[in-house]
């Protein structure tokens, strides 16, 4: 059976009308379910999951993009690096129309300096070697998802000797963001749906404090309807029987114990850090700084830049947003000013952010 076969299945609307009902028949008690991943947010917007709800459940995006949570510091760090002489700063094509403070790397670009789009971070290290007269630093951003693959090119970088590489890491680490999110007064999660793609690498272990410390039901579970909604399913069971477990529903695509080879590669090439998210602010352990072993491929070790202090884009909610405190539409510049075409925050940015699925998929109640 093909993978098109094989996720045919799970956008089955016949089991995904079963799961709705099923989800109606059991929900009694009222809760509101966070979903940290933008591919889910696209999901539920995309297949109008959050109309099939029962009353009971509200469906809430959470910071799940990790274009969106990037914080304008070092948004605007990456600028100050594409204005040093001599310097190509490479980075995906979501990053470049996210506003910093003051500038966005698009515009850097139309201004004249070296900004380039890659596709991987090893197109960024295959530049440094084709152009060894300039120095190329890749922004790298991203959750545990794509953090292995840049590792694994900051260990080739070193392995061939390429003196003209080094990258921005400005990665985050999802479990301890979740932490704060629960934390939050303002936010009051009552479940979580946890990203399929990050779990495949950390496995269940580093969530199941949400339900021995906080009593909070969650639920790994993959992209397709059927997924989601089996995901809700799961959920609801464990409320209504007041329980709470870190649990899988995505069993064709993440195991418990994750991937200990892409995490062993991690371990080998970051550390630790405290990391400052949009909206959330700094949350200890959760970056990931490049070790001493490879400090030589840090951007940062090896260029001195002073951005000015950070600034909030004027009218953009896009903190409250990613906490889900409000709805995209909620804001005042929502397909008003802030468009897809032309975007004031980083959640109208990138393909996966919140108010960029909503702007899509009108079943969100865009009018
Ligand atoms: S938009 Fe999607 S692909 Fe791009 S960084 Fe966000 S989650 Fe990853
Ligand atoms: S609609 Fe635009 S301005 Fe408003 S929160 Fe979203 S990205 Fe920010």
């Amino acid at each position: 059976m093909s993978d098109g076969d094989l996720s045919g299945g799970f956008r089955d609307p016949e089991v995904a009308k079963h799961l709705v009902d099923a989800i109606a028949a059991l929900s009694k008690i009222p809760v509101k379910i966070m979903e940290v991943c933008g591919t889910h947010t696209v999901a539920i917007a995309k297949n109008g999951l959050r109309a099939l709800m029962p009353e009971t459940i509200t469906l809430l995006s959470g910071p799940g993009c990790p274009v969106c949570v990037t914080a304008n510091r070092d948004i605007d760090t990456a600028i100050e690096l594409a204005r040093l002489p001599g310097v190509t700063v490479t980075t995906f094509g979501d990053m470049m129309k996210v506003p910093g403070s003051y500038s966005s790397l698009a515009r850097e670009k139309g201004d004249g300096r070296d900004v380039r789009i890659v596709y991987s971070p090893l197109d960024a290290l295959a530049l440094a070697q084709t152009e060894p007269d300039r120095q190329v630093v890749f922004l790298g951003v991203g959750f545990e998802t794509t953090a292995p693959a840049i590792a694994a090119v900051i260990r080739r970088a070193a392995e061939e000797g390429v003196a003209n590489f080094s990258v921005h890491a400005v990665h985050k680490t999802v479990p301890e963001a979740l932490r704060a999110l629960v934390n939050d007064p303002d936010v009051r999660v009552g479940a979580f749906i946890l990203p399929g793609h990050v779990s495949t690498i950390i496995g269940l272990e580093p969530y199941r404090f949400l339900a021995s410390e906080y009593g909070i039901p969650s639920v790994i579970t993959g992209f397709e309807p059927v997924d989601v909604l089996q995901g809700v399913y799961m959920l609801v069971k464990q409320i209504e029987e007041g329980r709470a477990d870190a649990e899988i529903a995505y069993t064709r695509g993440v195991t418990p114990e994750g991937n200990p080879a892409a995490r062993a590669l991690l371990d080998e090439v970051f550390e630790p850090c405290d990391a400052d998210w949009r909206g959330i602010g700094v949350i200890p352990g959760t970056g990931l700084a490049i070790r001493e072993k490879y400090a030589a491929f840090d951007a940062l070790r090896r260029y001195e830049v002073t951005p000015p202090e950070p600034k909030d884009i004027p009218g953009c909610q896009c903190g409250d947003v990613l906490r889900g405190i409000v709805l995209p539409f909620d804001c005042r510049l929502f397909a008003k000013a802030c468009t897809p075409e032309h975007p004031v925050g980083p959640c109208m940015v990138s393909s996966e952010g919140s108010c960029a699925a909503y702007y899509r998929f009108t079943d969100y109640g865009r009018s």
